[in-house]
């Protein structure tokens, strides 16, 4: 009996091993999930992230999510390329290097999706078109890429000012732009949207703010978890509680509107307290990103 309990008790963890193994390596082909990709991260002090913010230093990561419904994979955002290396060296401002850069390694988003055997993504949605998340376009010959009709206006710009959008990453003549048309009304404060599937569990809103283009994406999964993807519209979930803009310098290189971008980010604050369970996931925040996990884990 003592044997034969223990035997059994055996197997039932061999079970539960095998059953957590594949949860992490195999994407779920039916419902509706997502995966974060990590393909590069650096450390900053938090004071350098938002208004208020402490000396402690905090991971700062550059990511793409993957989105999946019923085996239909898109990229939101591509995170750092292959080709970042090239990009920075040739795009990058000499003034701005100090305050914006990247650690080692990287590890592009397209390199995962090909190691785990994932087929080429076809479509990808842009936050917006800053050099820390188009970098990845080019790794993807062919796909649809989805920004908004203000945002294209800032890339076709690229170049002749609008100095954090690079020539060198969405110059290319082969690239497949599509217009973001938010056709499916209001949602959630929001005055308009794209409902991108037609059942309510990927949606994409205007945020525009930090660029005049930019897109926020709420994602509803299987098992009904809410998800809010903020893009840069702030650096770290803790700045929307307390409704804090960016560091006063960051805000100035990078956010075009700081008064509509501080908007945006009041307007996710009152989000967060209508709807306690939506977890928001700004695009850099290292410490939201990892209690999700990482590509090859996801969160359904
Ligand atoms: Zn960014």
């Amino acid at each position: 009996m003592t044997v034969r309990k223990s035997i059994g008790r055996f197997w039932v963890g061999v079970a539960a091993a095998l059953a957590m193994a594949s949860s992490a390596a195999a994407a779920p082909n039916k419902g509706v999930s997502f995966s974060i990709i990590k393909t590069g991260s650096r450390l900053s002090p938090e004071s350098m992230l938002y208004q208020g913010g402490g000396k402690a230093k905090v991971e700062v990561v550059y990511s793409a999510i993957l989105v999946r419904h019923d085996g239909q994979d898109f990229l939101f955002d591509t995170g750092l390329g292959a080709r970042i290396d090239e990009q920075y060296a040739r795009d990058m401002p000499r003034w701005k290097r100090p305050f914006f850069y990247y650690g080692k390694p990287i590890v592009p988003a397209h390199a995962q999706l090909a190691r785990a055997g994932f087929p080429a993504v076809r479509r990808i949605v842009l936050s917006h078109s800053h050099w820390d998340h188009a970098s990845g376009l080019v790794d993807f010959p062919g796909a649809e890429i989805w920004v908004t009709k203000p945002e294209r206006t800032l890339i076709d710009r690229a170049g002749h000012g609008a100095d954090s959008i690079w020539p060198s990453q969405v110059g290319g003549s082969g690239l497949a732009w599509t217009s973001i048309d938010f056709r499916s009304g209001p949602y959630r404060g929001f005055e308009r949207s794209l409902d991108v599937y037609g059942d309510g569990t990927v949606v994409l809103v205007p945020q525009f703010g930090h660029t005049e283009g930019s897109v926020g994406m709420f994602v509803t999964t299987s098992s009904g978890r809410r998800f809010f993807f903020c893009g840069d519209t702030v650096w770290s979930a803790a700045a929307i509680d307390a409704a804090r803009p960016k560091f006063w310098l960051a805000q100035a290189l990078v956010d075009a509107d700081a008064g509509s971008t501080l908007s945006q980010v009041e307007k996710m604050s009152a989000l967060r307290k209508r709807d306690p369970g939506l977890t928001i996931v700004p695009a850099h925040d290292g410490r939201v990103q990892a209690r999700l996990g990482y590509f090859p884990g996801w969160v359904d």
